[in-house]
């Protein structure tokens, strides 16, 4: 019997950050995360959800004839067979990127694979869980986020950002938190600190234009 995933939706929209930020994107939202952080916007992810075989999900993510597919959750890492559908997607000719949180392992990740790492920060509620370990093991091309939910946690970020042996060329993003921090604080913060980081728009939260429609447009992690 073929590997199977619990899928909370598969939706078409656009990507929210990274340099791909703007393209056309097939989001494949995995159930279930074992953290609880106090700002998700995707908590009817943590339960529920239907069983699909990994060949099933590549026949719906090739319907919508784009060659971006970002897997999200929930936390995608926390089913093992998550593995299986990167390297199935990769392997289907798709450009793939992966959204996991900084407690995971990325062990297993096919290379291919552009890796999304977003490090918890102490307002999230969820930093204990991180592992640090991760973000040396990351290549140029990818991708490691901070959600900001003040100037503790810009202040933390910074600080561990200094201390995390990134590659040469990985993209940093610091992310506001929706209702929680203007976008206006970091960037006014920015100029005198100068951490080498960008900051993504929208801030953190689903964006507009994947919450059409009810739960996303019919998708993000
Ligand atoms: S890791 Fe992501 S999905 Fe899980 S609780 Fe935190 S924000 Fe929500």
């Amino acid at each position: 019997m073929s590997s199977r995933l619990k899928i909370t939706e598969i939706f078409h929209s656009l990507q929210g950050e990274a340099d791909t930020a703007g393209i056309p994107t097939v989001f494949v939202r995995l159930t279930g995360c074992p953290l609880r952080c106090q700002y998700c916007d995707t908590a009817y992810a943590f339960h529920g959800g239907e069983w699909w075989d990994l060949e099933r999900i590549l026949r719906r993510v090739r319907e919508f004839s784009t060659p971006y597919v970002c897997v999200t959750g929930g936390e995608p890492l926390a089913q093992k067979a998550c593995l299986e559908l990167l390297a199935l997607l990769c392997d289907a000719g798709l450009r793939v990127s992966l959204e996991t949180s900084g407690a995971m392992a990325l062990a297993g990740v096919d290379p291919r694979v552009v890796r999304v790492v977003d490090v918890k920060s102490p307002g999230s509620g969820e930093r204990h869980p991180n592992r640090y370990q991760e973000p040396a093991g990351l290549r140029p091309t990818d991708l490691v986020k901070f959600v900001i939910c003040g100037r503790a946690d810009y202040e933390w970020s910074r600080s561990k950002l200094r201390e995390l042996a990134l590659p040469a060329g990985c993209t940093v993003l610091f992310s506001p938190s929706h209702e929680q921090l203007p976008a206006r604080d970091p960037a006014d913060w920015n100029p005198r600190d100068r951490p080498p980081v960008g900051f993504p728009n929208p801030p953190h939260q689903v964006p507009p234009w994947q919450r059409a429609g009810g739960r996303r447009g019919g998708p993000r992690r």
